[in-house]
């Protein structure tokens, strides 16, 4: 019998539930006869080292890659698992694949970064020139980007009017609502590949226990998190030495979960808070879900400024007029910050937090992003690079707008006269000094206030510590950022 079968080529949306591509494949092919849904992945390390993708990253997606192959084996769908050594060969590889396996159509999710585009037009052109149709599903986002505007028609630039907007446009449309697992299809005769354990070059140090891979892990951190966290979320989000955010963020990431999941999750908290709720649920309501609702469309914010401004995936300011900054070349402090050495514990607690979990909580991101570029006075863009040569989350949009945002390079941005002071952050956010005392043990038995900063302690107890001075005189180096920004008037 003739076969009309479709590809789906899963990349960053390794889940079954909630995936526009692998739903509307299903429900097309269900309609042909003889057809069925083939899912290809493709390892493609020359893109990951482009893209400075962290190994306890890849770590997460072969983990999640063999939960995937096992759930769509449940529904009779194979996964294909094949080499693409770089972006150049995707076209061909999947057009080869297509043919091999009697494709007629190509279902995928669109990423938005700048270089990914570009690869999925020359997929959809070779498909075209090929005769089989290829066809690019919105899935990342709840709100196609573009569709968000200014009244001016220009895409948003501020995040409070652009979630307003967004508030808008969901009451326009009812919502966003989640798509169920596709049902199970015919048996078809490919055999799925085994998911490889790892990729050379890509050994993760971080132990694969701290983050539990696939779809099933994500569901059930954001149940668990719905169920006994998100009430408090607004109250608590800020303490880094608590479990008081999601953690999803990795989960969104490699795409075991979406945002439509998260906010309908959070919505259905703020039902059970609320039963007699009236009005748009995404804003009224407890503070707990509104607010991680809130943060949920700050990573949707960021998306369709990477593809407003798609000067963001070049290295490139958002602001142009900050591209004439002059920031440092040191490498000595850059290496201090790398290891968690810089004198400055909170700081040093992050950047350790970083290397043990490939992971660092929201607050603390801010404070080291911003004490890189405003105390030590170094480019933005390196500390971007670090982070995403480590972080499991390293989201192109997200980690480019929160390094541009504490640079005030970004859109948003912190205004450039409103430097964090790193020790008074430090007070407020891990008063008892419990976060600190986690990542630096050798600050473990300072009492008091010196946790912050163990130069306010008396000589003889500062020198017998193991710990650094610190790099700069903070009021110094604040002085010469605001200088630096002021010059650009
Ligand atoms: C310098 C810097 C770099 C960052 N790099 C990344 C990155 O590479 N990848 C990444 O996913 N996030 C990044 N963030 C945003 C944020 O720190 C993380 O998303 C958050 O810490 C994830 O923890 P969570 O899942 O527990 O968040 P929760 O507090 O539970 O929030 C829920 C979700 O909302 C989204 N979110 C929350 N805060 C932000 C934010 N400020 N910007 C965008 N989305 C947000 C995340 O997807 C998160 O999972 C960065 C922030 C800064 C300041």
């Amino acid at each position: 019998m003739p076969q009309a079968r479709s590809l789906i080529w899963f990349r960053s949306d390794l889940r079954v539930r909630d995936n526009t591509a692998l739903f509307n494949a299903c429900r097309r092919a269900g309609g042909r006869s003889g057809a069925g849904v083939v899912g290809v992945f493709l390892i493609s390390p020359g893109e990951w080292r482009a893209h400075d993708c962290a190994p306890v990253r890849v770590d997460l997606i072969l983990r999640s890659l063999a939960e995937l192959s096992t759930s769509l084996a449940e529904l009779n769908i194979p996964l294909v698992i094949e080499s693409a050594p770089d972006a150049a060969g995707i076209p061909a590889i999947l057009a080869a694949l297509a043919k091999k396996h009697q494709c007629v159509e190509l279902h995928f999710n669109k990423e938005h970064e700048l270089n990914e585009s570009r690869r999925d037009e020359a997929v959809v052109a070779a498909f075209r020139k090929a005769g089989l149709q290829p066809f690019a599903h919105t899935d990342q986002v709840c709100f196609e980007p573009g569709t968000i505007r200014t009244g001016e028609g220009r895409f948003f630039t501020i995040y409070s009017p652009f979630k307003r907007a967004c508030f808008k446009q969901w009451d326009a449309i009812g919502g966003t609502p989640a798509l169920a697992a596709p049902s199970p299809q015919a048996e078809i005769s490919i055999t799925s590949s085994p998911a490889p354990r790892s990729i050379d070059g890509w050994k993760s140090n971080v132990p694969p226990e701290r983050w539990p891979a696939g779809e099933s892990a994500a569901l059930k951190r954001l149940k668990s998190f719905a169920r006994q966290s998100i009430i408090e979320y607004k109250d608590r989000r800020d303490i880094p030495s608590i479990d008081g955010t999601s953690q999803l963020s990795p989960y969104l990431t490699v795409g075991c979960i979406s945002h439509r999941q998260c906010i309908e999750a959070a919505i259905e908290a703020n039902l059970a808070a609320n039963p007699k709720l009236k009005g748009n649920p995404l804003e009224n309501g407890s503070a707990g879900p509104v607010h991680w609702i809130s943060e949920v469309l700050w990573r949707e914010f960021y998306i369709h400024v990477m593809v407003g401004f798609p000067r963001i995936c070049m290295h490139r300011a958002f602001q142009p007029a900050t591209e004439a900054i002059r920031w440092d070349d040191n490498p000595k402090r850059f290496e201090a910050w790398k290891a968690g050495r810089t004198g400055v514990p909170i700081v040093d607690a992050g950047m350790r937090q970083l290397l043990r979990d490939g992971w660092m909580h929201n607050r603390v991101r801010m404070i080291v992003a911003m004490y890189f570029t405003k105390d030590l006075f170094l480019d933005w863009r390196t500390g971007e690079k670090w982070f995403m040569q480590h972080l499991v989350d390293g989201f192109l949009a997200s980690n480019n707008g929160g390094w541009q945002w504490s640079a005030s390079t970004g859109t948003d941005a912190a205004p450039y006269f409103r430097i964090f002071n790193t020790y008074n952050q430090s007070e407020k956010f891990d008063p008892d000094g419990k976060y600190i005392r986690e990542f630096v043990p050798e600050l473990r038995d300072v009492q008091g206030e010196a946790i912050h900063d163990p130069g306010r302690l008396p000589g003889l107890l500062r020198t017998r510590l193991d710990y650094p001075e610190p790099l700069v005189d903070r009021v110094k180096a604040r002085d010469r950022a605001i200088e630096a920004f002021k010059r650009l008037r």
